[in-house]
């Protein structure tokens, strides 16, 4: 049987500059000075097979200002600089209910759109009020993924699920109840989308957890297995906001370069 193999784009929408003892959790344990460090903001794209898979919406442009963020390409925009059109995603994935990733769902109405249940759940819950986890979120994103749920337009997955042949998504929690991540068969090997499972190279390279984090035990099980994943031969990880994503991998064209690099 031969493999399905999918072309899988990153494609980074915003930006801003930030530093390490805002990032890590717990900074001060490590004992060492701070530093500045980037952080981009990406969605990703999937396609193949007769599939258009957006993985994640990004943040409005408004969202983004409100918030101090840099919005680099308006996300709408940059998938139409990609020539995709939204009525051709036939499928959204939501790897988390966090604002940088829950933006634009409204613009994929026909879509199916993917999701953890306990996410979802939990964004509809009275917890997600309380402020340390609101900040992360925008309520109306919110309302829109509770409303799409109550007209049972989202597909709720838990564990891990095969949405096509060579795509899965693998719930891990940690960063959010019901962080997913994404392997794809891409078109040089398995292509792992840590999305906020992992942020930065660095962060699981160095194994420093993330500030932002629901479940501490399950974010250092979800390193674990996004390392065991990535280690696989020929595998290529790609965190959720590392800038060194745009280095580390080819641009789609010349006239996206400063937009999308393929990854897989
Ligand atoms: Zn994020």
């Amino acid at each position: 049987m031969t493999r399905r193999r999918y072309e899988v784009l990153a494609v980074r929408y915003g930006t801003r500059t930030t530093c390490a003892s805002q990032v890590y959790l717990n900074w001060f344990q490590y004992g060492e000075p701070d530093y500045p460090l980037d952080m981009d903001y990406f969605f990703w794209l999937i396609r193949g097979q007769g599939r258009v898979i957006l993985v994640d919406t990004g943040f409005t442009p408004e969202v983004g200002a409100q918030r101090g963020r840099t919005t680099t390409v308006p996300p709408l925009q940059a998938l139409q600089r990609l020539a995709v059109a939204p009525a051709e995603v036939d499928t959204v994935v939501l790897t988390h209910g966090h604002y940088d990733h829950t933006g634009h769902v409204s613009a994929f109405p026909d879509a199916e759109l993917v999701m953890s249940g306990r996410e979802l759940d939990f964004w509809a819950g009275p917890y997600s009020r309380r402020p340390q986890f609101a900040h992360s979120a925008e309520r109306s994103d919110i309302e829109v993924l509770v409303r799409r749920d109550q007209q049972g337009r989202v597909q709720r997955v838990s564990g891990r699920h095969v949405l096509a042949p060579g795509v899965a998504v693998r719930e891990v929690g940690g960063h959010t109840p019901g962080q997913l991540i994404v392997e794809v068969d891409g078109r040089h090997g398995p292509v792992v989308l840590a999305s906020d499972a992992v942020h930065y190279y660095e962060e699981l390279e160095r194994d420093r957890p993330f500030v932002v984090v629901a479940d501490l035990a399950a974010m250092y099980a979800g390193f674990d297995t996004v390392s065991e994943l990535a280690s696989a031969p020929g595998a290529v990880l790609v965190p959720g906001h590392d800038p060194l994503v745009m280095d580390r991998f080819e641009p789609v064209d010349t006239a996206t370069s400063d937009l999308a690099v393929q990854v897989g």
